[in-house]
């Protein structure tokens, strides 16, 4: 079964329960309307040694930010501000004291980074491999939380930043080539924190979700949720230096948004977005009404069954 199947199923053996004032699963967090026209934002990742990083290949101190990044990651994507987390670790007994301390020592830096609170978790020991879990919270108005499910035909797609070195830096990593450029990314991703924030400010703004685990994978969600389709203009796709244009279409963790706006405002969004970041909105294609996802070159549709990255 794949990731995204077993999700489906556990949707489908909860549909009966309450939802307490919460949107349901779905979305890169949890929704929940709170007093004042606000809203909490709830969003959990885990991080296996094996599964999704190697020891000998990164930092305890790098792997205790990229914890947090991933995180603080899926709150940016709905336009919401981190506040707080929770952090879980299993350790075995390889991993000693030093190590902890390292790995915290990482994980404190990014938090305060984003003045960000660490409230709780939960340690225990590992009989073999680390496991590390975040749960992280986040705060915004209900009114600029952007969900998956928003976009609408005709609306232009946007990136935040170029594609592929993530998945690059994979690559060289697996190769034991550890210290590219593309590997140092991979290592420490970047949450786009301060862009989702002002995104989620932007009425302009429809759709929007982070990409970790590919444009061809996650692009996907989007139009799932919305009930839309989309064409991407190959040639538009922002390839990361040193990567390629398959890897940046289907590699993985890159940690930059991808949101859709309205046609109208688009170009106006994303001259404001290079005027306060200082690098642009890449627009890649735009969304249709006919479900589909069609992979364009020159206008032309190229049939290309690309996927992205999955663990399962
Ligand atoms: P993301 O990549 O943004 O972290 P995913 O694509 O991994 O999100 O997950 C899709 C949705 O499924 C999210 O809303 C997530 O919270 C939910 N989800 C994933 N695994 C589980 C699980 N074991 N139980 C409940 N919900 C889950
Ligand atoms: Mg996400």
């Amino acid at each position: 079964m794949t990731e995204f199947g077993f999700i489906d199923k556990i949707c489908a053996r909860f549909a009966e329960l309450p939802l307490n004032g919460f949107e349901g699963i779905g979305d890169d967090c949890a929704v929940l309307p709170v007093a004042d026209g606000d809203a909490l934002l709830f969003t959990a990742d885990l991080l296996n040694e094996g599964v999704h990083f190697l020891r000998r290949a990164t930092s305890a101190r790098e792997l205790g930010g990229k914890a947090l990044a991933v995180n603080l990651s899926d709150i940016a994507a709905m336009g919401g501000r981190p506040v707080a987390t929770l952090l879980s670790l299993a350790l075995p007994p390889d991993a000693g004291e030093t190590w902890a301390e390292e790995f915290m020592e990482g994980y404190r830096a990014l938090s305060e980074r984003y003045g960000v609170a660490l409230v709780g978790g939960d340690t225990t020991r590992s009989g073999q491999g680390i496991t590390i879990n975040v749960t992280a919270i986040g705060r915004a108005p209900l009114s600029c939380i952007k969900r998956r499910s928003a976009a609408r035909p005709g609306d232009v797609l946007f990136t935040t930043g170029a594609l592929g070195a993530s998945g690059a830096g994979l690559r060289d990593l697996l190769a034991g080539r550890l210290d590219t450029p593309a590997a140092v990314e991979h290592r420490n991703p970047r949450p786009q924190v301060e862009e989702g924030l002002w995104l989620g400010m932007r009425r302009e703004v429809h759709a929007m979700m982070d990409l970790s685990d590919g444009l061809a994978s996650d692009l996907r969600h989007i139009l799932d949720r919305s009930g839309v389709g989309a064409e991407v203009l190959l040639e538009r796709v922002p390839v990361a230096e040193g990567s390629d244009l398959q890897t940046a279409a289907c590699g993985g963790e890159d940690y930059k948004l991808l949101l859709t706006a309205d046609a109208e405002g688009a170009g106006q969004l994303a001259d404001e977005f290079l005027k306060r970041f200082g690098s642009p909105l890449h627009p890649l294609g735009r969304i249709t009404g006919t479900r589909e996802l069609v992979w364009l070159q020159n206008g032309n549709p190229v049939p290309l069954d690309w996927h992205g990255f999955t663990h399962y």
